[in-house]
């Protein structure tokens, strides 16, 4: 059974400050929980900080991007060496609003996800369509060629891997995929991860939801059988709502 796995992505918001009474407030909540992984993203700058917050809890840090070379002159940019010595463990990749804003293509998100394998982080690997594409009836389309370019060329380390959807018409805007229109992607998903990876190592990867999960439409979301817990923005930057959302993860058990 595969364990079920929520993420904070705090985006651009927080100072230090702010994400260590953040971080501590989520932590309180979830002492000795253990049931699903939970994951929090700060930005960079309170990494280090919230590390040293969530010390003596199961809650683990994650970032939002990082680059793919090791190091060099890349102003501007954070290694996954950088990531892992302020002991982060999870790494966001291929968000869709680095892909619109920043302009990160498959190739990109490809090599990311290469090197934060091999620098021993866990890539969150967001694909997701836009309402256009939906309408147009072009979602598995989409979100086959995010997942094939993504995912190029890795033989190894695919149980590391965690997949994100997020429908991109549904990020920020309050408009959330039905269960039953989210269940229908991750089953696509997964089986496009089958013919990659084979079934067994399909059956292990977690899947999660991510678009406007909220506690009132959490649990409905996570109790769909390929629906392996959700990447959560806006509702991650309160305590309680976020706390609520990782124990409606637990909807399946
Ligand atoms: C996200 O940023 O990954 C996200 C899903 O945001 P929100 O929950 O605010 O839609």
């Amino acid at each position: 059974m595969r364990k079920p796995i929520v993420a904070g992505n705090w985006k651009m918001y927080k100072t230090v400050d702010e994400a260590v009474a953040l971080a501590s407030a989520v932590k309180l909540e979830l002492q000795n929980f253990t049931e699903a992984e939970v994951i929090i993203c700060p930005p960079f700058t309170a990494l280090k900080a919230v590390g040293d917050a969530l010390q003596g809890s199961y809650i683990k840090l994650g970032a939002q991007n990082m680059h793919w070379e090791k190091e060099g002159a890349f102003t501007g940019e954070i290694s996954p060496a950088m990531l892992r010595s302020v002991f982060c463990h999870y790494v966001i990749l291929g968000h869709s609003e680095r892909r619109a804003l920043f302009n990160e293509t498959n190739e990109a998100v490809n090599r990311k996800v290469k090197a934060a394998l091999a620098a021993g982080l866990k890539p969150i690997v967001c694909v997701g369509e836009t309402l256009a594409e939906r309408e147009a009836g072009r979602t598995n389309e989409v979100v086959r060629t995010q997942l094939e370019g993504g995912l190029a060329g890795i033989e190894t380390g695919a149980s590391g891997i965690i997949l994100a959807y997020e429908p991109v018409w549904a990020i920020g805007t309050g408009k959330t995929a039905s269960p039953a229109q989210a269940q229908e992607v991750h089953a696509f998903l997964r089986s496009t991860l089958a013919k990659i990876f084979g079934d067994n190592a399909a059956a292990n990867i977690r899947i999660q939801y991510g678009g406007s999960v909220k506690p009132a439409n959490a649990r409905e979301l996570f109790s769909q059988p390929d629906i392996d817990g959700g990447l959560i923005g806006g509702a991650a930057l309160e305590a309680r709502s976020f706390v609520e959302i990782v124990k409606a993860s637990l909807a399946k058990g």
